[in-house]
């Protein structure tokens, strides 16, 4: 038994599912390249005030699972690991003064998260994130893009039947009057509210619309709605990102529960979920307009929107649905040799290759040739390249291990024959 484990929440990504990662990343990377987003990175950590004023001190993120880092000394800076990135992108955004870009400013962060949760399936204290941010427009039409390149996403990671839920949530002028409603009605029913709930209400009643307690079900149900309290502006808002995803074809579901509970966020919601997976731990991922979060922390005031999407549960939905794992490629060649001895030939040979780009293993235990060979069909290598007395001429033979053909080949030209079958062989 071994005595040392990852820690509770935490996984090795070992290199199979890291593969899986890697595959997802470089779609991320992609799409983002393709939309025009710039990646940066954020440290790991940051002042807790970024998350507390950031994401807010009355969310579950912050006054429950923020993963602290006790400081050494009493007068060291409070730090804490990050639940997400939109935080600290917005204070990166304002600390580099990015408001004398050209606006919008389109910045995309792909790594990993920490939040201090119960840890249970699809629900991790370290997870992985592709955050997208567009920090200087207002939309609508942005709104639909960045919704768009998010369900792009699910599309070309191969997971099916994602749907977009979306809402508005109103900004500061009618959003208001809207929350005295709300309260008016949580308050009529305050003997049926659990006692979280209840304490909930005068802080943040919004949070009470996406409660987990399954008590709440029915009097959410029930609940004034916001989008039939939108004013003017915020609805004309809405019916346009409306307008710009019909006009691409992205289909969505208006979810009139969908909320974020804090102050400056306003109108766009969206989330994405798998159609028959949409219970509370299986969002994929998702986002909204924050327009009042870069003047919060410290800046011009500027609107902005963006989203978050969840790469571990990617890799579960794809799991789920039997999609192919990805597999690690191949070497193209082994380098044996007639003699177990001689490896310093075989670590020659296969560093000139390497040099030339091409992807090769060196067999460097001392074993019979015989031996080397097999190991190298059963890797599934293309070739192998076998070392013996030929080397004084300056020529090793090349065997194709899938044809079963051998030939003798010069040195000086055996990286130019591995490029071009290694062509042939990937096109073919
Ligand atoms: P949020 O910032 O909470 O809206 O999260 C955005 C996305 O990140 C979610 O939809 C999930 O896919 C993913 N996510 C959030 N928290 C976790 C977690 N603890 N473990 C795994 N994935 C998570």
């Amino acid at each position: 038994m071994p005595s040392y484990r990852a820690p509770r929440g935490t996984r090795d990504l070992l290199p199979e599912v890291r593969a899986g990662f890697s595959r997802l990343e470089g779609i991320a990377r992609s799409l983002a390249a393709r939309y025009g987003y710039r990646e940066m990175e954020i440290p790991l950590f940051e002042q807790t005030a970024v998350f507390e004023r950031g994401i807010g001190e009355a969310t579950d993120v912050v006054e429950k699972e923020l993963f602290r880092i006790a400081p050494r000394t009493e007068d060291s800076e409070s730090w804490a690991l990050r639940p997400e990135a939109t935080a600290g992108i917005v204070r990166a955004f304002v600390q580099h003064g990015m408001q004398t870009l050209p606006q919008p400013v389109k910045l995309t962060v792909v790594g990993p998260m920490f939040r201090y949760d119960r840890p249970q399936a699809g629900r991790y204290r370290q997870f992985w994130q592709w955050d997208a941010e567009v920090i200087g427009d207002p939309g609508p039409a942005v709104d639909a893009e960045v919704i768009e390149m998010g369900r792009r996403f699910y599309v070309e990671a191969g997971v099916p039947d994602v749907q977009v839920l979306i809402n508005s949530i109103g900004d500061a002028a009618c959003r208001p009057a809207y929350l005295e409603t709300l309260k008016a009605y949580f308050s009529r029913h305050a003997a049926e509210l659990p006692e979280l709930e209840r304490r909930r209400l005068e802080l943040n009643p919004l949070r009470l619309l996406d409660s987990k307690d399954p008590a709440m079900a029915a009097l959410v149900a029930a609940a004034p709605r916001i989008s039939d309290h939108l004013c003017e502006a915020c609805a004309a808002h809405f019916e346009s990102v409306r307008a710009h995803l019909d006009a691409c074809g992205v289909p969505y579901r208006i979810e009139s529960t969908l909320v974020r509970g804090l102050d400056y966020y306003a109108r766009t919601a969206f989330e994405f979920y798998r159609r028959g997976a949409e219970g509370q731990q299986q969002a994929l991922g998702g986002g909204g307009r924050y327009d009042g979060l870069v003047e919060l922390l410290g800046g011009r005031a500027t609107p902005a929107i963006g989203f978050a999407l969840g790469l571990d549960r990617v890799l579960l939905a794809l799991e789920e649905v039997g999609a192919e794992t990805v597999t690690e490629a191949p070497p193209l060649a082994v380098v044996a040799g007639a003699d177990p001895a001689d490896t310093v030939s075989r670590l020659r040979v296969a560093s000139l290759l390497r040099a030339e780009g091409l992807s090769v293993r060196a067999e460097l235990a001392p074993r019979k040739l015989g031996r080397q060979l097999e190991t190298a069909s059963k890797e599934h290598a293309h070739f192998a390249v076998i070392i013996g007395d030929e080397l004084a001429e300056g020529n090793v033979q090349l065997k194709d291990l899938e044809a079963g053909t051998q030939r003798l080949v010069p040195l000086a030209d055996l990286a130019r024959e591995l490029a071009r079958a290694s062509k042939s062989h990937h096109h073919g």
